[in-house]
């Protein structure tokens, strides 16, 4: 696979997480609880970090909130969880870092939108909350966003527009706005004294194409390490589809040091989603590995039994199940590819690309399943036991591949 280039920034620590600069591109989310409730926070937090989320925000948007932060952080050191808490802020962040100093210490990292600071004292709240950032040493994200852009700038922008022989489309211009709000509300913190390494930008808008273009403009004027995103994507496919056709094709030019997908949660559902579509859409642009990935072909009017897609199932879960083990004693699994084919007509060509694969038969084809290991035909199994079986040969290749002890127990779940 060919390696994309990342676009060259600083590097932004963030108490030992590093956005830009040689990082990896970081996976983060955003809690969705009250942060006064601190149990439930914390909660969620953990959550989130177990599912692999390397920096979690959570809103602190009045007193009950601010007062609760150094409390959660607290909770989740006591619980041996390192990640990374950021603070978001609107409107009333110069107050609030300003009257909880153990907020502002706790907190790995300050969001600031620069278009909710104010109107008439804009530039010199913002000038507050960096005041604080740099007494405690603390990077921040500039965080503009279309929906909440400081409409001063987009006028002036507007009405230099309209003078211009060839105006440009006004859409056009809002991203300018966007992408010039970021940059000079980075060179107010930097002329308050925040070093160039404590900023990164991000330039959220909601349509897919808006966030391509402006994010582009943005990576080619700075060298700030930036937060990839699309905002308010919406819910489930639409929310995931919208997302990794608007960060996929900025990763692949080497754009974006963290990302954050902003999925709409159904009532009662599983926060932790959005940290998995991130680490799924870095996975399958081969940027980062998080889990071996199960290759599997849609079926069709071959496949006329479910036992095709019952056995692609349940290796995947199988492997879901045993990655957190599999991580500690054989580092590398995660880049593993698996393939579990329907029948003879791709199943064979696949299951060589594949580290170890199986074609099962299709209708009319002869009961037996060929396995492919490192693309070599290597066994062929038939029976009951088939899936059991190939369990047994996909964990002996695990260990025999990735390992470095042989002598690590790990024991192949019956169903
Ligand atoms: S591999 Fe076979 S079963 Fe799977 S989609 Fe192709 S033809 Fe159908």
């Amino acid at each position: 696979m060919i390696s994309v280039d990342r676009r060259k920034t600083v590097a932004v620590d963030i108490d030992g997480v590093v956005i830009g600069g040689s990082a990896p591109v970081v996976v983060q989310s955003m809690t969705n609880t009250d942060t006064a409730d601190i149990e439930d926070t914390v909660e969620q937090i953990r959550q989130l970090a177990d599912a692999g989320s390397e920096l979690v925000r959570v809103t602190v948007n009045n007193e009950a909130a601010a007062r609760g932060v150094p409390e959660i952080v607290g909770q989740l050191r006591a619980a041996g969880y390192s990640t990374p808490i950021i603070g978001d802020f609107h409107y009333n962040g110069h107050l609030l870092l300003r009257k909880f100093p153990d907020t502002a210490s706790a907190l790995s990292k300050f969001r600031i939108n620069p278009g909710n600071v104010g109107t008439k004292h804009r530039d010199a709240n913002f000038t507050k909350i960096i005041e604080v950032a740099v007494e405690h040493d603390k990077p921040i994200r500039i965080g503009v966003n279309w929906g909440s852009l400081d409409q001063r700038l987009l006028t002036e922008l507007m009405d230099e527009n309209a003078i211009r022989k060839s105006p440009k489309d006004g859409g056009e211009v809002v991203l300018e706005a966007m992408v010039e709000s970021g940059l000079r509300s980075a060179k107010l913190a930097e002329n308050n004294g925040l070093p160039h390494d404590k900023i990164v930008i991000s330039t959220k808008v909601s349509s897919v194409r808006d966030m391509v273009s402006v994010y582009r403009i943005l990576a080619a004027r700075c060298d700030y390490p930036l937060h990839v995103g699309l905002t308010e994507a919406g819910l489930g496919a639409k929310g995931i589809v919208a997302t990794t056709a608007g960060l996929a094709p900025l990763l692949l030019d080497g754009i974006g040091d963290t990302i954050r997908v902003s999925l709409t949660p159904r009532p009662g559902g599983d926060r932790t989603e959005e940290v998995r579509v991130a680490q799924q859409v870095l996975q399958s642009l081969g940027i980062r590995y998080f889990q071996p990935q199960v290759t599997s072909c849609p079926g069709c009017g071959r496949t006329t039994s479910t036992f095709f897609q019952e056995m692609a199932e349940e290796i995947t879960e199988y492997i879901s199940e045993m990655v957190p083990q599999w991580r500690k004693s054989y580092p590398g699994v995660e880049e593993m590819d698996v393939a579990v084919m329907g029948c003879v007509v791709n199943g064979p060509g696949e299951s060589k690309h594949a580290n170890i694969g199986i074609s099962l038969p299709g209708t009319f084809e002869e009961p037996k399943a060929p396995v492919y290991i490192d693309g070599k035909h290597s066994v062929t199994l038939k029976g009951e036991e088939l899936v059991q079986e190939f369990k047994t040969i996909l964990l002996d290749y695990v260990k025999s591949t990735y390992g470095t002890d042989v002598e690590t127990l790990v024991t192949v779940p019956k169903k």
